[in-house]
């Protein structure tokens, strides 16, 4: 059954057999500080340098979920707090769990900027030069939430200091993994601030991965399955193309090839829209009633979000969801009457 849901989202469909491949020759069993263990962690670390075109310099950890993330860069990256200009909610959710542990006391002071690349709860997202713009206004550290378009599109990684994303988006896996990643700079902001008070302090978590190795038991069959999927990959350049192209399909379809649908795309501006989520707005009846309808078809399209939950359904673009499906979507959108 085919699912636009924007997270947990569709996974690729090989990762059925990778996650049999994984228990079958006993990997999941693996302890973590094993040689044939450390080795999948440092194969999947150089996969994600090699086909999403990380900088070399640049360190990639692995932890829970990119909330975690969050965390993460509030507790060991933040000295005095943190700035957040955002326009949807996890924006929004990123900055109340940062002033929780950071508290915005004087918004002169903050020296890290928290960017959401993607916002998946409202279909918009923050172009090349916008973030070009802030790196250069900005002297002090960026962390950009890339959750929702990380392995979907190509992202320029010196344009922040921190850049993170959960694997059930773009990259088409099961949910409980989340890859960090962070600059030269980050890191010696980390031994800066010397921050060790929890366990997944990232001063832990990087001499941990230094040696391939990680501060708490990992999950073992989700870095498999990563380290399989980006194998499968082609490289970034070739897998944004596709997304772009899709998603300027998708707007072109939704703007001119179905009048008939009493629905409008969320965002009008064109250049802030996502390449990877696409937010379609309508009244609450109608959305309700098209995912009712989309569900009898056999197609899950993805709900709405924080303030648009009950106005807008919308449409994941990620890379793991075939032709075939988004035909089968267009073809449901073209022939619904409300
Ligand atoms: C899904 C999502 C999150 C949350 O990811 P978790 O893995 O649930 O922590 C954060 N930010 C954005 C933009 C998201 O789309």
């Amino acid at each position: 059954m085919p699912t636009f849901y924007p997270g947990p989202s569709k996974v690729y469909p090989q990762v059925a057999e990778y996650a049999a491949e994984a228990v079958r020759s006993g990997i999941v069993s693996l302890n973590h500080r094993s040689a044939g263990f450390m080795d999948i962690v440092r194969q999947a670390v150089e996969l994600l340098h090699q086909k999403l075109a990380i900088p070399a310099d640049y360190h990639i950890a692995f932890v829970s979920s990119a909330t975690e993330c969050w965390e993460i860069v509030a507790q060991s990256l933040t000295g005095s707090t943190s700035l957040h200009p955002h326009s949807g909610a996890f924006g929004q959710k990123w900055m109340e769990y940062a002033h929780r542990i950071r508290p915005m006391v004087r918004p002169d002071l903050a020296d890290t900027l928290c960017l959401v690349q993607n916002e998946t709860s409202n279909g918009t997202q923050l172009n090349r030069e916008t973030l070009a713009q802030f790196r250069r206004d900005f002297t002090g550290l960026i962390a950009v939430d890339a959750v929702s378009s990380m392995a979907g599109i190509t992202l320029d990684w010196t344009l922040a200091d921190v850049w993170f994303a959960s694997v059930q988006k773009c990259f088409g896996l099961p949910a409980g993994l989340a890859v960090l990643v962070y600059s030269p700079d980050a890191l010696t902001r980390a031994q800066a601030l010397a921050e060790n008070d929890h366990y997944n302090s990232l001063l832990f978590i990087h001499d941990n991965f230094s040696r391939f190795q990680t501060p708490y038991t990992p999950n073992g069959l989700g870095i498999y399955c990563l380290m399989r999927v980006l194998e499968q990959l082609p490289p970034i350049a070739e897998v944004d193309a596709r997304t772009r192209s899709r998603a300027a399909e998708w707007y072109r379809f939704l703007e001119q090839e179905v009048p008939q649908l009493p629905f409008t795309l969320l965002i009008d501006e064109p250049a802030r829209r996502s390449d990877t989520v696409i937010a379609v707005e309508g009244t609450s009846e109608a959305i309700k009633a098209v995912k009712a309808a989309a569900n009898a078809a056999g197609i899950t399209l993805g709900n709405g979000y924080g303030a648009w939950k009950d106005t807008t359904f919308r449409i994941a673009n990620f890379p793991a969801i075939s032709d075939g499906e988004i035909d089968e979507l267009k073809a449901f959108l073209r022939q619904y009457r409300s």
